[in-house]
């Protein structure tokens, strides 16, 4: 861990700060590292709370105790090259005036800074829900699912009741985007097995998706609807739709028109917002509390300071809405902040961020997913070999960056 005093004063012209080592984060400092080679005199300091990278669309794996926990955090100090200054902190607040990032280890200055502070789950105020659901946004979080539905099913298995051995061994995930719809698959495929191992009855184990809208996957073409909701189907989930939550109580999700839906684990993948200390900051915010860019990725009247992945706010001019928070589209911001914090380096012009969909993959269960690309609608088998291929393509990039070797899930 470096000591950011070292970092904070003085030599801050010729200083860039990357502000979070998630998707868009790394990727901005591995790239910078490869471009600014003949830029010696140039300080690049990445900061993380964790001295980790977190490959989190493989978290509902671990949430499903398919892959150890572990196996999704990727070393920082193995990946980035010594040119990176890596600070280890948590990031508190921002001076931007005075341009200093403010962090647990002191004030970092900067000449430019990227923030790529990710985003945090959306409780949309709902009573009970922050207090009384899981969440599945680090490794952390994602072990602690699956310690709780162990826990769950345990617990099951000393209740005399069927009925309460049922109400037990059922997970409950709120939110019917990809995140809740993996999940839900994951743990469907897993939970049967699971439950046996516990000595529980065939049958007693459950998954329920419960979702506020009229569709799961809400956005994605009716054809990958279709399919999604028919693997789901077939691997058991209980998939309830216009089901909006009202509160989470110690009942279990209090329905908007009063139906309960009960279970022994509560998990919430209903969406997500940016980080708090955003909020305060003075920077201009969006929907969500994100951040608005310029088509440079630079903060609105602050060009001075990039901002790239969940966090940022970025309007796709094509169809006018925000593009949504999906690794996909911070991998691509942050090779386009890379490039024009080297543009300004070089004093070229920027350029203007395009955003290239590669197209739409989300694994259901274990061994089967749906898939959208270039407007073909797949569904089964090649569909998750196809999130297992990204995955697996993703890890490549980040070796190849570097020459990181991947723990085996
Ligand atoms: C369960 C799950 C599955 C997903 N699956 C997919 C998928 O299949 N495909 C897809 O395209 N997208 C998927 N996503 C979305 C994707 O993970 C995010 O869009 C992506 O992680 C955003 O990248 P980011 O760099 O903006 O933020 P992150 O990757 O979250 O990185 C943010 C970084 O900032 C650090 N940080 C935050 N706050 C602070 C602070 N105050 N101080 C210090 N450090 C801080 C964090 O530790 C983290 O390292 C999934 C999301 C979830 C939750």
């Amino acid at each position: 861990m470096e000591d950011a005093v070292n970092v904070s004063t003085g030599e801050s012209s010729g200083q860039i700060v990357v502000a979070g080592a998630g998707y868009a984060g790394l990727h901005v400092a591995m790239r910078l590292t490869a471009k600014l080679r003949g830029h010696p005199a140039i300080g690049l300091t990445l900061v993380d709370r964790h001295d980790y990278h977190q490959v989190i669309t493989e978290l509902p794996r671990v949430a499903g105790g398919t892959r150890a926990a572990d196996a999704v955090r990727i070393p920082i100090q193995d990946v980035l090259a010594t040119r990176v200054r890596f600070v280890q902190t948590e990031v508190t607040g921002f001076d931007l005036d005075g341009r200093r990032l403010l962090t647990g280890a002191g004030p970092i200055g900067w000449w430019r800074l990227v923030l790529a502070l990710g985003s945090r789950p959306n409780d949309f105020a709902i009573p009970g829900l922050a207090q009384r659901t899981l969440s599945v946004y680090s490794a952390s979080d994602a072990e602690q699912v699956w310690a709780a539905v162990s826990k769950a099913l345990t617990a099951a298995a000393a209740a005399a009741d069927p009925g309460r051995q049922r109400r037990l061994a059922t997970v409950v995930v709120g939110g019917g985007g990809a995140t809740g719809v993996e999940l839900a698959g994951e743990l469907a495929e897993v939970l049967p097995e699971a439950a046996r191992r516990h000595g529980l009855a065939p049958g007693r184990a459950a998954v329920q998706l419960v979702e506020a809208g009229p569709t799961i996957l809400a956005g994605s073409s009716p054809q990958l609807i279709d399919k999604a909701t028919r693997i789901l189907a077939d691997l058991g989930v209980q998939v309830s739709t216009n089901a909006a939550i009202a509160a989470a109580t110690e009942e279990g999700f209090r329905l908007k028109d009063g139906e309960l839906v009960e279970g022994g684990v509560f998990v919430w993948a209903g969406g997500v917002k940016a980080p708090e200390l955003v909020a305060d900051s003075g920077l201009p915010t969006g929907h969500n509390g994100r951040v608005k860019v310029d088509r440079y990725l630079r903060v609105l009247d602050r060009p001075q300071i990039y901002v790239a992945g969940d966090l940022a706010s970025v309007v796709d001019p094509r169809t006018g809405h925000v593009l949504p928070p999906l690794a996909q589209v911070a991998l691509e911001e942050g090779e386009t902040v890379a490039r024009n914090v080297d543009a300004e380096v070089e004093g070229k012009p920027p350029e203007a961020f395009t955003f290239h969909d590669k197209g739409f993959v989300v694994s259901v269960g274990t061994s089967r997913g749906v898939a959208d690309i270039a407007g073909i609608t797949s569904g089964g088998h090649a569909a998750h070999l196809l999130k297992d291929a990204i995955e697996w393509e993703y890890r490549q990039s980040v070796r190849h960056l570097r020459g990181w070797d991947p723990v085996p899930g």
